[in-house]
């Protein structure tokens, strides 16, 4: 969807095609473009002359001759392109305007959610769709009335920004590059928003739109500013569609979440999310005092959940039970859990098959869980997080290490049978040597319930801070 950047770009590319050029024929391929009014449109804009382009947020405003005004709207795929008159349409032309050099400009757009509306230099600015914009960023200079505006708004900072009222111009792009300029977490409340986070936001959105600007805008998928011409932005692109990557500060992969629906990429060390809730997961080896961490969420009265209770509660539901039997093809009369350790000791493959069952389960029962609780810390073990790539559901991390022989000692006390089978599970999951930057603190279990608890209190404190 082309942003600001890519329409100004568009604008400029298109000035010099049509202006002082009359329009001496006029189709219409689409009516729904021009909400339904053909004969109109065509009336409207017959002869006159294209003196002047502007453009208002996302949107383009071409001023015409007696004072008309034509405000178009790409939404999604809409491109203007210019052609011979001996060349034929683009493949998705919806209006069609011949100039009166020889030339016509093509209106296509594949999925025909652009809409052009006929106005005047008089009542343009009041159409709703214009009138409801805010400020662009660059006709910002004092922050003080957002400041005032945001105190009621709830929202997520992402989704306010979106919504053009309070500011225009930024649209899913250009906000991941913001905010992840400004250091603010997409999620935080926009009410949580101060005064000098909103200068920060205004002036990172000054700056890259500038750049973006100048460089043509992004090339993403549908936009295209003019035939051969490509934007050249996208490959500076610091957030938007770098999901996984390591952030420019190389301290953490980059983060993939949706805000209200939208797809939205963080570094969760640089945007440090602010207000409630915040999800922790606990992760950490085997044996390595990941619930003894948990019991101290849990003693504070926070939400507090373990992904092992959750999938032993999953083994004893019926269907559950006969979905992995079938899957794994066990026959056994032994119980459900016995048979399926004895199955995996023989069928280790199956440990991937068993997994690709039960992880999609507990991730979605954590998520139930999440959302029906009031706590505003929320806060699961999740032993597999990574191996289940149940990272991007969290807010914090926090790992639990523990020395190899202090494992090893704790896994031969637990039971002696179980551990070598407990540790195979445990060998290809050493995430605090793959993953070391995902994870945001790091507590050392030295065998000391004390110390630990002290340790996570601690974390708590430093988390709590962030509510307000
Ligand atoms: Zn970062």
């Amino acid at each position: 969807m082309p942003e600001l950047p890519e329409v100004e770009t568009v604008k400029n590319v298109l000035l010099p095609i049509v202006k002082n050029r009359t329009v001496i024929k006029c189709e219409v391929l689409r009516k729904t473009i021009v909400n339904n009014l053909s004969d109109e449109f065509i009336s409207f804009i017959l002869n006159e002359t294209f003196l002047d382009i502007s453009r208002r947020g996302k949107f383009l405003i071409f001023h015409l001759t007696n004072d008309k005004v034509l405000i178009s709207h790409l939404r999604m795929e809409g491109k203007y392109y210019e052609l011979d008159e001996s060349e034929e349409n683009t493949k998705y032309s919806r209006a069609v305007f011949h100039l009166d050099n020889g030339h016509k400009l093509c209106y296509d757009d594949s999925r025909s959610f652009g809409r052009m509306i006929m106005s005047n230099e008089t009542n343009y600015l009041k159409e709703k769709e214009i009138a409801k914009l805010g400020p662009e960023p660059f006709e910002i200079d004092d922050v003080s009335t957002l400041v005032k505006q945001c105190k009621k708004i709830s929202l997520p900072i992402k989704t306010a920004l979106l919504n053009q009222t309070l500011m225009t111009g930024l649209g899913n792009i250009y906000v991941d590059e913001v905010l992840f300029a400004s250091k603010i977490h997409p999620l935080t409340p926009t009410k949580f928003i101060n005064k000098n986070e909103w200068e920060n936001i205004v002036k990172e959105a000054k700056r890259i739109l500038s750049m973006a600007i100048k460089d043509g805008g992004s090339t993403i998928k549908s936009y295209h500013p003019g035939k051969d011409i490509s934007g050249e932005f996208q490959t500076k692109l610091l957030a938007y569609g770098r999901n996984g990557q390591m952030c420019v500060s190389r301290h953490a992969f980059m983060r993939f979440i949706k805000v209200n629906g939208r797809g939205t990429t963080y570094c969760p060390k640089c945007q440090i999310k602010r207000g409630a809730p915040i999800k922790i997961a606990i992760v950490g080896k085997i044996a390595s005092g990941k619930s003894t961490a948990l019991d101290v969420f849990k003693k504070a009265n926070y939400l507090a959940l373990s992904s092992d209770e959750i999938v032993h509660n999953l083994y004893a539901k019926k269907d559950i039970q006969e979905l992995v039997n079938k899957r794994l093809k066990i026959k056994s009369d032994l119980p459900f859990v016995d048979a399926l350790r004895e199955h995996l000791k023989s069928h280790q493959k199956d440990l991937d098959r068993l997994e690709k069952i039960i992880h999609p389960l507990v991730k979605k029962e954590i998520e139930k869980e999440f959302k029906n609780s009031k706590s505003p810390l929320l806060v699961c073990e999740v032993p597999l997080l990574f191996k289940a790539h149940m990272q991007n559901m969290f807010d914090v991390i926090i790992g639990v290490d523990i020395s190899n022989s202090e494992q090893l000692k704790r896994l031969q006390i637990r039971d002696k049978e179980k551990s070598a089978f407990l540790k195979r599970i445990n060998d290809d999951n050493n995430y605090f040597e793959e993953h070391r930057l995902d994870l945001d603190y790091i507590v050392t279990n030295n065998n000391d319930v004390k110390s630990l608890s002290k340790e996570v209190k601690k974390i708590i404190n430093i988390i709590l801070d962030r509510l307000y």
